[in-house]
């Protein structure tokens, strides 16, 4: 192992992080000392996205996070900050590269993949004098990969460039490469730390943190928002605030809270400025495979939880505060069989008289 900072230290680094502390700064230097001792490099892709995923990177509060990414992961290739381009860009900074270290490096795909037309919506360059569609690069290159680490909702599920009726035929990143395994770090955009954490366990140890069914590190992702935030009284007495900038629990306007998996109450976003609902904006559940399959400012609707149950999220945020380490569907299930959820009993009804 190419550090000292031990497997469970460094979850603990990741899943413990406090808003004034910038991951990439804490990280840097045993990334260093990867790379050195011959930590395998990192392409980075884009494909049918907003490039918000970079920008929401380089945007982090590190000030030389674009040194971090060239100089210290060995970043061979990114669209936005590789100094190559065309040509030289495609046969130095990807395909040599993929080639050399073939099932050694991590690829990071940015962006959903269009398959419509045979992929012809999404041109990424030239080889040989031919066009090169994303869905050709990214078949190609991911499947000489060691894994995929798919940044942001759209390359993780398909996210909004998915979203029906979908013109393009857009497809999440492991709907196109299969037999390589992928990690996804979903967000719109994600976290800085998210990303930068990832890279750095796969760097670190070489190896694929510990994920959820979704296929997202739990250090990141094992918290449901509605569990710990701040508005959550408000939620348990009932009030509910009708507009965007009235106190009150956000659900009415559009809160995805309770079904929603990330740790911004504690991590913050922007150095530790502000997250979604302090902001006052309910959260879209931007991390889960669903975005954005619900309108953002309405109430959420009955959620299928079993075949033929369902809930409302009144339901669901009741009983989820006691549970946030079971699935949802269990969880609900499991409340429903015992009674504290679900219809009313006879019995309750009684009660409910006297
Ligand atoms: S529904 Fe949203 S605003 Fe309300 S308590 Fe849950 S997470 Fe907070
Ligand atoms: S709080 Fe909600 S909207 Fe904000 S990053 Fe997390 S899942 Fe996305």
């Amino acid at each position: 192992m190419p550090t000292k900072l031990t497997r469970r230290d460094f979850i603990r680094l990741c899943a413990g992080g406090a808003a004034a502390v910038s991951m990439t700064s804490l990280l840097a230097p045993v990334l260093t000392q990867a790379v050195e001792a011959g930590a395998p490099p990192v392409i980075w892709l884009q494909g049918a996205s907003c490039t918000g995923c970079s920008v929401s990177l380089l945007n982090s509060v590190h000030p030389d996070i674009k040194k971090i990414l060239l100089d210290v992961i060995s970043l061979r290739y990114h669209p936005n900050i590789s100094g190559a381009a065309g040509d030289l860009a495609m046969e130095e900074g990807i395909f040599k590269v993929a080639e050399e270290y073939k099932g050694k490096f991590y690829l990071v795909v940015e962006g959903a993949v269009p398959t419509g037309a045979d992929g012809k919506f999404c041109m990424v360059g030239e080889r040989d004098g031919h066009h090169i569609t994303f869905l050709d690069l990214v078949q190609e290159v991911g499947g000489k990969a060691a894994a995929i680490l798919n940044f942001g909702t759209c390359s993780a599920y398909g996210g909004i460039p998915a979203t029906p009726p979908n013109p393009t035929k857009c497809k999440s990143v492991s709907e196109v490469v299969k037999n390589v395994p992928h990690i996804n770090v979903p967000g719109c955009p994600p976290h800085p730390d998210w990303m930068v954490g990832t890279i750095a366990h796969v760097l670190l140890y070489n190896e694929i943190p510990e994920l959820d069914r979704f296929g997202r590190p739990k250090m990141f992702f094992k918290d449901i928002i509605h569990d710990n935030c701040p508005r959550r009284q408000y939620f348990d007495n009932a009030i509910f605030a009708k507009n965007l900038s009235e106190p009150g629990c956000l659900l009415e306007v559009g809160c995805k809270g309770p079904i929603a998996h990330c740790d911004s109450t504690t991590r913050l976003w922007n150095g530790g400025t502000n997250w979604c609902i302090k902001s006052g904006a309910p959260c879209l559940a931007c991390t889960e495979p669903q975005f954005p399959g619900w309108p953002m400012y309405t109430r959420l609707p009955e959620m299928p939880i079993a075949p033929g149950i369902t809930a409302t999220v009144d339901q669901i945020g009741v009983v989820l505060g006691a549970a946030t380490a079971v699935g949802i569907a269990g969880h609900l299930a499991g409340n429903i069989a015992t009674g504290r959820i679900g219809p009313k009993k006879h019995s309750d009804e009684k009660e409910g008289d006297n």
